[in-house]
């Protein structure tokens, strides 16, 4: 017995065995080209739910400041590529 693993995209649901593939497809529907801009967009969006986190848990002038520096590289990137949420 042979198992798959099926990868699905999360915006049209498109299925395929290639996990790039995927990727690629919902990089593509975020309008992004690339993989690896997908991983930076992933990244940033992950490093200002953190700095949000720590503000929830520990809010001082030095959290706020790490926040409003993670949120302010987000939406530089998201300038950049005409991603609007
Ligand atoms: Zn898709």
């Amino acid at each position: 017995m042979r198992m798959y693993q099926v990868y699905v995209c999360d915006f049209c649901g498109h299925e395929s065995t290639s996990h790039d593939e995927i990727e690629l497809c919902e990089a593509r529907h975020i309008g992004l080209q690339s993989i690896e801009e997908k991983h930076e967009y992933d990244a940033l969006k992950s490093a200002t739910a953190y700095f949000a986190s720590v503000v929830y848990r520990m809010n001082n002038k030095e959290t706020r400041a790490a926040y409003d520096k993670a949120v302010e590289k987000q939406l530089v990137f998201e300038a950049k590529h005409g991603i609007s949420c």
